[in-house]
């Protein structure tokens, strides 16, 4: 049985699409990623590709939506600095208050 492919979403560059294909494949979805010259190239990815293509089994594409909805929520999501306890805005990488780096949260 051949299962059809959805694209879901098309990330600004590579290594955008390799975080949402980690993320979905960790949800236990099979993922594949179009755009890109996935050879054997093994090692770095460069950062400023062209727009790459995610995309799942038709069946998943509804669960792997919400998985992505959740990722593009926690970017902007405030954040607590676990040094200071200061809010930080969603979009920033680390806190303003005194430096520490943005916690990873979820994954
Ligand atoms: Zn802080």
């Amino acid at each position: 049985m051949t299962s059809r492919w959805q694209q879901i979403y098309r990330a600004g560059n590579s290594l955008e699409a390799h975080t949402l294909k980690g993320l979905l494949e960790h949800a236990g979805l099979a993922v594949r990623l179009t755009g890109e010259n996935l050879g054997s190239a093994a090692g770095e990815l460069p950062a400023d590709v062209v727009q790459v293509s995610v995309w799942v089994p038709e069946q998943d594409a509804v669960k792997a939506r919400q998985l992505l909805a959740g990722y593009e929520t926690g970017n902007q999501r405030r954040w607590r600095c676990i040094s200071c306890g200061e809010e930080n805005e969603g979009q920033f990488d680390w806190c303003w208050q005194c430096g520490t780096d943005k916690p990873e949260t979820d994954a």
